[in-house]
């Protein structure tokens, strides 16, 4: 069965860009249809529309943070998250210049900001814009700030609804833009989409995922400070994946929890009996996996993600490049694609600080056994006698090993940030199509 994430990608793709932008243009439509009496001249209204297209990029971020799987499986987290970054950065500025413009055309508007004697939809306005500026401020500056990951993820989602919340009040409190009766109820609408997605993101999926529960089954130590966490279906069937997709977990009695997490799947795709993640021992929650008890309830919503090797069908081959912990989508994909009998070559170049560090080393020696697969492990403080590659994995050692018709095979990236830049770059640079490679970024926030 193909699912959507195969299906048409760059029709579907269009279909949601297409959406998103006639729903932002929207509210100018209605202006252009219904001009609002008097008429401010030009300036007024150029602000006038800047507010309401930054209002209505604002209430569609709870679409695209929603994880809707049709429009996940479309672009990916990495591209949808950007695209949520760049757009809230726009929002702001529009937001932000929509006052300041009106400031200076009537400058007797300026009265408005004088906030306890100026009208509730001036108020709204100003506590929303303050609102805006703290999410933008401490999303920017979280680490500068030290702002640990969970208080902040709860902050934003406030500071999100308030600033959406206040916006919208303020819109309909402004009664020349908006007195016609439907002009009211298309906003309204807006709110109570956005109102619906965070109900269904906190409150419906959590509920959903509480009538699919796990159990950890075990917790195994593997080099490099990594943990094995299998689980196992309790009372349902679990779910198969694409090789490479990820998933949020949840830990203890409770979906409803803030405090779920992403990790990719290391283990067979096509295996529901029994999911395994991989995990790096690197903070709060990454360093309590190894003290999980068996028995202990899990909860997981998934699967997402676009970095697969299953998109291609097609493909001569596969170029996997891993950094660290970058190797558990490998190890998923390699492991799926070894019992699937996959014929195709495959080429793993991957980077370790030490020989005895490297992660999943002797799983990934059994699977060269099963598969068309060569293994570089590069190091980055080798033993004496090592003969292998080191160092870091630039543009000279990728030429050493890439396949000659470098077009032919998908290119698929996983590691630390600056290596996934310098890598890419070096692919770049050896004339690899752009559209043939592939990246997965374990640092959201
Ligand atoms: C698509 C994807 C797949 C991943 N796959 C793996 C994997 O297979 N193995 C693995 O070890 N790690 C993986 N990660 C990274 C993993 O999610 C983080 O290391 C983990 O959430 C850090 O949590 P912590 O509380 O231990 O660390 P902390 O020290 O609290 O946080 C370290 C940093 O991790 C990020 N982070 C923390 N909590 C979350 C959260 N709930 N959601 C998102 N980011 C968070 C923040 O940027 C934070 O600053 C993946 C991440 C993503 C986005």
């Amino acid at each position: 069965m193909k699912s959507l994430l195969m299906r048409s990608p760059i029709a579907i793709a269009l279909f949601w860009i297409g959406t998103y932008l006639l729903i932002t243009v929207l509210p100018l439509f209605i202006l252009l249809i219904y001009p609002p009496p008097g008429g401010g001249g030009f300036w007024v209204e150029f602000s006038v529309a800047l507010g309401f297209i930054g209002l209505a990029m604002m209430a569609l971020q709870f679409v695209i943070t929603a994880r809707i799987n049709r429009i996940e499986a479309s672009y990916g987290v990495d591209i949808l998250l950007q695209f949520h970054r760049f757009t809230s950065l726009t929002a702001f500025l529009m937001v932000l210049i929509h006052p300041i413009m009106l400031f200076i055309v009537q400058p007797e508007t300026q009265q408005l900001l004088n906030f306890f004697e100026a009208p509730w939809r001036a108020r709204m306005a100003i506590l929303g814009t303050l609102a805006f500026i703290v999410m933008v401020v401490t999303t920017i500056w979280r680490k500068p700030l030290r702002i640990p990951y969970e208080p902040w993820r709860m902050s934003h989602t406030i500071l999100s609804v308030l600033a959406v919340g206040l916006g919208l009040g303020h819109a309909l409190g402004v009664a020349n833009y908006l007195s016609l009766f439907w002009k009211k109820m298309l906003w309204t609408a807006m709110a109570l989409i956005a109102l619906w997605l965070i109900i269904y993101v906190r409150l419906i999926k959590p509920w959903m995922m509480s009538k699919k529960p796990y159990l950890v089954e075990a917790v195994t130590q593997q080099r490099g400070n990594v943990w094995t966490l299998a689980l196992r279906p309790w009372g349902h069937d679990g779910f198969c994946f694409h090789p490479g997709q990820f998933s949020w977990l949840t830990l203890g009695i409770t979906p409803f929890s803030m405090r779920e997490h992403p990790f990719s799947m290391s283990s067979n795709g096509d295996h529901s009996g029994r999911i395994e993640f991989g995990i790096k021992a690197l903070g709060d929650f990454t360093r309590t996996i190894k003290d999980i008890p068996p028995g202990t309830k899990a909860y997981l919503d998934g699967p997402y993600g676009v970095f697969t090797i299953d998109r291609y069908e097609d493909t001569a081959g596969f170029v996997l490049i891993a950094g660290g912990i970058g190797i558990t989508p490998m190890l998923s994909m390699l492991a799926t694609a070894a019992e699937r009998k996959d014929d195709r070559p495959y080429l793993l170049i991957y980077a370790s600080k030490t020989w005895d560090s490297i992660t999943f080393r002797e799983e990934l020696e059994a699977l060269e056994e099963k598969l068309d697969l060569k293994i570089v492990h590069v190091l980055r403080e080798p033993p004496e006698a090592w003969k292998g590659e080191q160092g870091y994995v630039d543009k000279a050692l990728l030429a050493r090993y890439m396949p000659k018709y470098k077009g032919t095979r998908q290119y698929f990236i996983c590691a630390a940030p600056k290596m996934m830049e310098q890598v890419e770059q070096a692919l770049h640079n050896l004339n690899v199509p752009v559209t043939q490679v592939h990246m997965e970024h374990f640092n959201l926030a």
